[in-house]
């Protein structure tokens, strides 16, 4: 054995594919978690929207657990309760018709791309496959979902990409009926708030052409609800905060609460659009990770989720022309800061201070868990005024 640090090790070993904080997470309970040296942190970031009852949640461990030793995976030849039981959840929740489990964001996104380019073919006639997606969206890393992402520094080092993509500024209603009445469209995926580029929500308005748009031409609506779902947004998907019924919805994050599990929800016009053979993941729906997903979704009822409101109203009152706060934008529990100072200058203070807040684009960003006590979030919220000051 040689004597690295942690941070040592991983600057040695690990891909350097990420800018990390000097922060080591050695153990955490609920909003709270510690470093290598003891210091307590309130976590504001839950691990990019993942943690949804924040580290170790009980009922989550003891689902998890149960579900690791009676057995931990099988593969998708044969049945088993913990996916079959989610299915149902996630569709009786939502009216959606039928799902498909993958393991991560990308993946989730994938499929539904898959699902648009076969509904094209099918329904609107050959080469019907381009789906348009919004400029500064993310939709992931994978070659296909990075096309799908409206970022060109996301793009550039990594040219080709999958092909059959189109891009639409957000709220610019003019462009979009200009490209959805192209003829070889056959869908379009958004997310409701984009994360990624900087906390932004859609304009209602725009939603709702989108909606039209999508009836007039026969498009798929597809919603990204990677990181805005699964009761971030204070309803149970953030599309439903615009009174829509997208075809598809594609999710992951915070749906297992800390494990990796992606899942496709197909609506009525597509339930039936696979076959046996045409799409598959080797772990999708994995057992343990289904059981923390019935874990958290069976507790996002309404009483949570109207938790979750006040709790994104109390922070939005607070920091809310704050002295060095430019602005406040998002929904729910997925709120992006506008500060006057660099926000990486203010993550970096805060974590000094014993709090976690992640960035998006030059807004310092903030994803607590959805059950954060009360208290822990006036302490966390008053360290934030101290420190955009
Ligand atoms: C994080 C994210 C993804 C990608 O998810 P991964 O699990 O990292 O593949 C896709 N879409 C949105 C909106 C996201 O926030």
């Amino acid at each position: 054995m040689n004597s690295l640090s942690v941070k040592e090790k991983d600057s040695a070993y690990v891909a350097h594919t990420y800018g990390r904080f000097n922060l080591e997470i050695t153990s955490g309970k609920g909003s709270l978690c510690y470093d290598e040296n003891g210091k307590e942190y309130i976590d504001l970031g839950t691990g990019i929207a993942v943690n949804t009852f924040g580290f170790c949640d009980e009922q989550w461990v003891k689902a998890v657990t149960k579900q690791a030793s009676a057995f931990q995976h099988t593969s998708n030849l044969y049945y088993h309760k913990p996916g079959a039981d989610l299915a149902e959840m996630l569709c009786e929740k939502t009216g959606m018709k039928k799902v498909f489990f993958s393991n991560s964001g990308a993946e989730a996104n994938e499929c539904a791309i898959k699902v648009a380019r076969k509904y094209g073919e099918l329904n609107k006639g050959e080469g019907c496959t381009k789906i348009l997606t919004l400029r500064n969206s993310f939709h992931g890393r994978t070659l296909t979902t990075l096309a799908a992402t409206g970022q060109d520094t996301f793009h550039k080092d990594f040219l080709p990409l999958t092909e059959g993509f189109d891009y639409v500024e957000a709220g610019n209603i003019e462009e979009l009926n200009e490209k959805a009445s192209q003829k070889d469209v056959c869908a379009i995926m958004f997310e409701v708030v984009q994360g990624e580029g900087g906390v932004l929500p859609l304009s209602w308005e725009f939603v709702k052409e989108i909606e039209k748009v999508s009836k007039k031409y026969d498009l798929l609506m597809i919603c990204d609800e990677v990181q805005i779902g699964n009761g971030r947004s204070g309803k149970l998907y953030g599309y439903m905060n615009f009174d829509i019924t997208p075809d598809v919805v594609s999710t992951a994050k915070g749906l297992a609460g800390g494990l990796p599990l992606g899942a496709t929800l197909l609506g009525e016009k597509v339930e039936n659009i696979f076959n046996p053979g045409m799409h598959g993941s080797t772990f999708g729906a994995n057992p343990v990770a289904a059981a923390g997903a019935l874990s958290i979704l069976s507790r996002l009822d309404d009483t949570l989720l109207e938790d979750v409101k006040k709790k994104s109203d109390y922070i939005v009152k607070e920091l809310n022309g704050a002295e060095g706060i430019k602005s406040v934008s998002g929904m729910g529990l997925m709120l992006g800061i506008e500060t006057e100072k660099p926000a990486k200058e203010v993550v970096n203070a805060l974590l000094e201070k014993g709090v976690i807040v992640l960035t998006a684009k030059t807004k310092v960003r903030l994803l607590p868990a959805l059950n954060i006590p009360f208290e822990l979030l006036e302490k966390a919220v008053a360290l934030i005024k101290e420190c955009v000051k």
